[in-house]
């Protein structure tokens, strides 16, 4: 067993705190990864506050890891000492189902083992990456191209492939028209992707606040979804909406905002329940569908087209010590775009 430096949930109402946890020996198909960079994604504080049921504490959490790979097991052949690696939000899955045979991991039949706050092989509960170090085995392991830089890169393991992923697989391209809910870490992300297939791109954000960011970002347009007029002047409007609000929003208001046959893809998990009137989706043969994450394979997928397209994440660069301030900033929607932590202050 290796102890390692982590910063974590104590309890659901506590403060973070400095504390440390165990990885495992490094198996034969095992990496061993020096963390320089984990994100903060809005699930963290979800989970660790008990959003989505109760919690083992203490917990690390963290899901948008890069690293360096500093040692590899005896059967390893993809990853190399001295690689730039990354891990997102699973770290195993039975890779028999039907799901995993179709480099759909995350859909896996069997449930995939999340990063952190999953119950792994031997029974412990994942650790994720607000620590120094992860052991994670060779095919859960992505590779950061060289032309991202490192702390940008980060946000694409979970922010990226989640909006990547469903903008993707309904088709963003040229003359469609995508609304992106929310512009925060995902949000943020969605934009310059729909942007970069080719897609005419809406961000909604609450206020008029980040027009400028968003336009930068690559929207061609931006509304407040504050004003009640926003949803007269764009019913009908969108082929595809993607929801990545962290909160409960009025589904009605929004799938009233699809075309004939448009799908509104959720990605956004509030702790409630949602609600809206089937007419909604009858009116208009609308879809209303969910997303989660991405397969290990088209994560990598999305890490080249960012290197190829020269994007990646709008960061903040915090030292450890301001994750707990970092926290009340997201959940007050202010964050540009997202908090990334430089590991190397938990040393
Ligand atoms: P985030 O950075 O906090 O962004 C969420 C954005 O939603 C905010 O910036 C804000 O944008 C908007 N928003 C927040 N509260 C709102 C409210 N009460 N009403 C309307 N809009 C509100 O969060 P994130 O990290 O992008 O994550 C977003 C959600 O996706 C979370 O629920 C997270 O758990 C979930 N998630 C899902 C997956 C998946 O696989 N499906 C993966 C990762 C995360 P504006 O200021 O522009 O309004
Ligand atoms: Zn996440």
């Amino acid at each position: 067993m290796l102890t390692v430096n982590a910063f974590a949930a104590v309890s659901a109402t506590e403060p973070l705190q400095a504390t440390t946890i165990e990885r495992r020996d490094l198996g034969p198909r095992d990496v061993l990864i020096e963390i320089a960079y984990a994100g903060i994604c809005h699930s963290d504080i979800h989970t660790v506050r008990g959003d989505w049921g109760p919690q083992t504490y203490p917990l690390a959490p963290g899901h948008e890891i890069v690293g360096i790979v500093t040692e590899v097991g005896s059967e390893v052949t993809r990853h190399a000492v001295g690689d730039r690696a990354g891990v997102g939000c699973l770290v195993n899955s039975c890779g028999e189902c039907t799901s995993c045979r179709a480099g759909m991991e995350q859909y896996c039949l069997v449930g995939i083992t999340p990063t952190y706050a999953g119950v792994d092989a031997d029974g412990t509960i994942t650790q994720g990456g607000y620590s120094t170090h992860i052991v994670v085995t060779e095919d859960f392991v992505l590779r950061i191209p060289k032309g991202i830089p490192f702390e940008t890169a980060a946000p694409l393991l979970c922010a990226g492939i989640t909006t990547y992923s469903p903008l993707h697989h309904w088709g963003a391209g040229p003359g469609k028209s995508v609304a992106i809910v929310g512009l925060g870490g995902l949000g943020h992300m969605g934009v310059k992707f729909a942007h970069a297939m080719g897609a005419e791109v809406t961000v909604l954000s609450q206020s008029l606040k980040k027009r400028e960011d968003g336009l930068r970002l690559g929207a061609d347009h931006y509304y407040a979804t504050s004003d009640p007029d926003t949803f007269a002047a764009l019913a009908g409007k969108f082929d595809l909406i993607v929801n990545t609000v962290s909160a409960s929003v009025d589904m009605n208001a929004y799938l009233g905002l699809l075309k004939l046959d448009g799908t509104m893809v959720n990605v956004g998990v509030p702790a409630e329940p949602l609600s809206l009137n089937a007419f909604n989706l009858i009116l208009g043969r609308r879809s209303l569908a969910g997303s989660g994450i991405g397969g290990i394979g088209e994560t990598q997928e999305m890490l080249d087209f960012c290197a190829e397209h020269g994007i990646s994440s709008d960061v903040e660069v915090i030292g450890v010590q301001q994750v707990n301030e970092a926290y009340e900033r997201v959940l007050a929607s202010d964050v540009r775009y997202r908090f990334v932590i430089d590991v190397a202050t938990m040393r």
